[in-house]
């Protein structure tokens, strides 16, 4: 396999935001994800930080095309081409990954 063939998608759920940029850019809207808010207090700052906990997320490859889109544009290198290209199912729903799936397909790399 060429080094930047698009295959499956890897998900650093370490780097994630929950910023919800690519489920916004995806065109065919085949990324899901949700989170909760919680407030951190750091050592001298003024007020509590609210931060994103991802709880899901959740990418359709029965519907992804594959145009990499979320891959370019996630802002902290959450999202990463696999190594991995064996995607069939019995049924349209095992095509639907969710995190404990998508970060064993996160390449080591990261790239
Ligand atoms: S590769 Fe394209 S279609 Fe597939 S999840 Fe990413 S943005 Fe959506
Ligand atoms: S763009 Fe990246 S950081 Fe933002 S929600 Fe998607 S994977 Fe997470």
């Amino acid at each position: 396999m060429p080094s930047n063939a698009h295959s499956l998608i890897g998900l650093n759920p370490d780097a994630c935001t929950s910023c919800m940029i690519c489920v916004r850019e995806c065109p065919v809207w085949c990324i899901d994800l949700a989170s909760h808010t919680h407030e951190v207090t750091e050592e001298g700052a003024r007020r509590p930080k609210v931060v994103h906990v991802l709880d899901e997320f959740t990418i359709d490859f029965g519907a992804c095309m594959y145009c990499g889109i979320c891959v370019d544009v996630c802002p902290f290198d959450a999202l990463a081409w696999s190594n991995e290209t064996d995607q069939s199912a019995h049924s349209a729903s095992g095509l639907v990954h969710g995190i404990d799936q998508l970060v064993k397909w996160f390449p080591a790399s990261g790239s």
